[in-house]
């Protein structure tokens, strides 16, 4: 199978209440695809600046991705810095300079218009129009959003909910959108919208997988050192598409083992900052965990 990744390559800067990293290579579809390098070989729609890092470009090479959609633009790369308070879960966004991303218009090179899976990673959500446009027929079409595009643009996500088969988001994000406090009767409501499957993520809580007629809970690995929680989510959602492209089956199985490998992935991510923990990651280490993960809600 074949997967597509429509999202941002960017420059973080993040604040943990232990330190303090500027301009450190991040981006919603960097996280998402490494993570899902290490099962397949995914395609990345993006925009950079010329001010992006070669060695970045062959880091993303080096594993296997493919990069024929990402355009290098005259101008800067899109910059975002977020700060977290003592608990990893809450973040405050303190800036976002779209820069080249303002006008991403995303084009998918022909080699990727028959994608299996895509992934539209927190973009626009009135630019999924376009993309859906340009594909043949994906199996599968997921989406994440952030609070952001909820409050500015709650129509358009709504419209965007009625054409995936995949939402993933965080438990906040999943309240916020159905307008109800409590995350089960909001997963729920969403589900009446569209897609088959409510990814909803808790941080170090783990998350709840909701379909038609069943519930899946999935806790987190207890991590007693969260050195920087940015790009968890991009991660979980590149496991777990990843692990989904590579055994090309999308059965009731398959994505409970997609939801733990998308959870043992982001707590790796988590372990360093940025995309550095992604640099020594190996297949066996993700295996050893998943392992790892049976043992603990084994019973
Ligand atoms: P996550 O922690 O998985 O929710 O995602 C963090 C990543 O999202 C960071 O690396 C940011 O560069 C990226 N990001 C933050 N805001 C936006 C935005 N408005 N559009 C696209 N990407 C964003």
């Amino acid at each position: 199978m074949s997967l597509v990744i429509i999202g941002s390559l960017a420059f973080d800067t993040i604040e943990t209440p232990l330190d303090r990293r500027e301009r450190i290579v991040g981006g919603s579809g960097t996280y998402c695809a490494l993570a899902a390098s290490f099962f397949t070989r995914p395609k990345v729609v993006g925009v950079v600046g010329k001010d992006f890092p070669k060695r970045t470009i062959e880091l993303l090479r080096s594993h296997k991705i493919d990069i024929k959609g990402v355009s290098i633009r005259a101008g800067k790369t899109f910059h975002w810095e977020g700060r977290y308070g003592a608990d990893p879960n809450q973040r405050t966004t303190v800036r976002t300079d779209l820069n080249v991303f303002a006008d991403f218009k995303p084009e998918l090179p022909p080699s990727y218009r028959s994608a299996d899976i895509l992934y539209l990673a927190n973009i626009d959500p009135d630019l999924h129009g376009p993309v859906l446009a340009q594909v043949r027929k994906p199996k599968l079409v997921a989406m994440d959003t952030i609070r952001f595009w909820i409050e500015n643009k709650p129509k358009a996500v709504f419209r965007e909910l009625g054409r995936v088969d995949i939402y993933f988001a965080n438990d906040e994000e999943v309240k916020l959108l159905a307008g109800d406090d409590n995350l089960v009767r909001a997963g729920k409501k969403l589900l009446e919208c569209g897609p088959s499957l409510i990814v909803a993520k808790k941080g170090e809580h783990g998350a709840l997988v909701f379909g038609t007629d069943f519930v899946f809970g999935i806790p987190a690995r207890p991590c007693e050192d969260v050195v920087d929680p940015t790009g968890a989510g991009d991660s979980f959602a590149g496991g777990f598409l990843g692990y989904l492209d590579k055994v090309a089956k999308i059965t009731p199985r398959e994505v409970r083992r997609a939801a733990v490998y998308g959870s043992v992935v982001a707590s790796f991510a988590i372990e360093d900052f940025g995309i550095d923990r992604f640099l020594t990651l190996t297949s066996g280490e993700i295996e050893a965990r998943f392992r790892e993960f049976k043992r603990l809600v084994f019973f």
